[in-house]
């Protein structure tokens, strides 16, 4: 055992991102957890010794990040490392260093995080190598109890202009092996942990080689496996949080599987906008027919259909808002719910510099809203979201 410490900021939005992580350090240091800032600034205060903080976060806590580490640098204390990683410092690693970090590790940390907390190197940026195997790293800790959804994929081959997750882990899709995936399911029962969930960029697209077709057999393997495993005694949600499914998954045979062998009653689909022309330029690969088709599916099927849609994209014009505005009420006539969101540009998204501009709801969104919110048919963060948006725009406008 070395005798430094890490402590991870183990905030509720980030905390998966550490899952894969931990068990590659559990071994040789001492891990604290500190689950907000209170309980960091106590923490750094309060072990003795070397420390090591470990940060992932996104473009959205950016504020939040820069003030708490200019209250940690405020309390001059030695023996104090900051390293960052994650969506957000793997684009932007300079301006990270620049807010008092010590390293940036960029992209995937697995081969790269336990060489760099023990020898510190010379060069302050670290770049990350994909990891090809999935199965050679665990996807949660067991030794600290720090339990979660299995990642069973990695990558994604659209490379929406608005996403991180093709610029994170490349967009060449990896897969957790089914019999790794029910091993790490018998630590999960074994754990008393009995609803099993999953991380996936899209989760009909377990097993294909592409990540752009569905390969039916892999996909019933694995979750009739799954099945055949838990048996009644636990439960499994595949399609819904905290991973989606692109429209053009869906169709009777996926959903049937669905059906079949998980117990969620919902799915989520990424649609992101009904205008044909935003669907273009933001890359996303589908149409609004199979958006339509994928509701109707759904919800013939007996399960709720939850959709996602953006507003704000950069050079969305009145017309293009028209048209997801009357998709949107055709789609909650077919019974589906909107998760509305507000656009927010993220770091080394290509949508990133042209996306901090300032933008509000005109009145046809906010008359939507309010004809669907007493009716339960749509829901989200799209106002905290507006102010995000707006103070990331000051922040950067500042910057530099
Ligand atoms: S939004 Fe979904 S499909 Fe598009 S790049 Fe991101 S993960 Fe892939």
């Amino acid at each position: 055992m070395y005798e430094t410490n890490i402590i991870i900021y183990y905030h509720k939005d980030n905390r998966y991102s550490f899952h894969p992580l931990i068990p590659l350090l559990e071994n040789y240091f001492n891990i604290y957890f500190a689950r907000n800032e209170e309980e960091l600034l106590s923490l750094i205060e309060g072990i003795k010794g070397e420390k090591i903080l470990l940060f992932s976060f996104f473009t959205t806590q950016i504020l939040e990040i820069k003030n708490l580490i200019e209250k940690i640098r405020s309390l001059k204390i030695n023996n104090l490392t900051l390293i960052a990683g994650g969506a957000h410092p793997t684009g932007r690693p300079k301006e990270i260093l620049d807010l008092g970090f010590d390293y940036v590790v960029c992209g995937e940390g697995e081969y790269v995080i336990l060489d760099l907390i023990k020898e510190r190197k010379e060069n302050k940026i670290i770049y990350g190598k994909q990891v090809l195997n999935l199965d050679q790293f665990l996807p949660f800790s067991e030794k600290y109890k720090k339990f979660g959804p299995i990642e069973i994929s990695r990558g994604c081959p659209f490379g929406c202009y608005f996403c991180q997750t093709p610029f994170l882990f490349g967009k060449n899709m990896r897969h957790r092996s089914i019999d790794n995936i029910l091993k790490l399911i018998d630590i999960l029962i074994k754990n008393n942990k009995k609803d099993i969930r999953f991380i996936t960029p899209n989760a009909l697209a377990y097993g294909s080689f592409d990540g752009k077709s569905i390969n039916y057999f892999l996909l019933e393997e694995l979750l009739k496996s799954i099945r055949e495993k838990i048996k009644n005694k636990g439960r499994i949600f595949f399609g819904t949080f905290p991973s989606e499914i692109r429209p053009e998954f869906v169709n009777e045979e996926t959903i049937s599987l669905i059906k079949k062998y998980c117990d969620n009653d919902n799915l989520v689909i990424g649609c992101q906008s009904g205008s044909e022309r935003i669907l273009k330029l933001i890359n996303r690969g589908h149409k609004i027919a199979d958006i339509y088709k994928a509701t109707e599916i759904i919800i013939k099927n007996n399960l709720k259909a939850n959709l996602d849609f953006i507003f704000g994209f950069p050079n969305e014009e009145e017309e293009d808002i028209k048209e997801t505005i009357k998709v949107i009420k055709d789609l909650t006539k077919m019974g589906a719910r909107i998760h509305l969101h507000t656009f927010i540009p993220l770091s080394q998204t290509p949508l990133f510099e042209i996306g901090l501009k300032d933008f509000s709801y005109n009145k046809e969104i906010k008359k939507l809203i309010k004809e669907l919110l007493p009716k339960g048919k749509i829901y989200g963060n799209w106002e905290r979201q507006l102010i995000i948006r707006k103070r990331l725009i000051e922040f950067y406008k500042n910057w530099n």
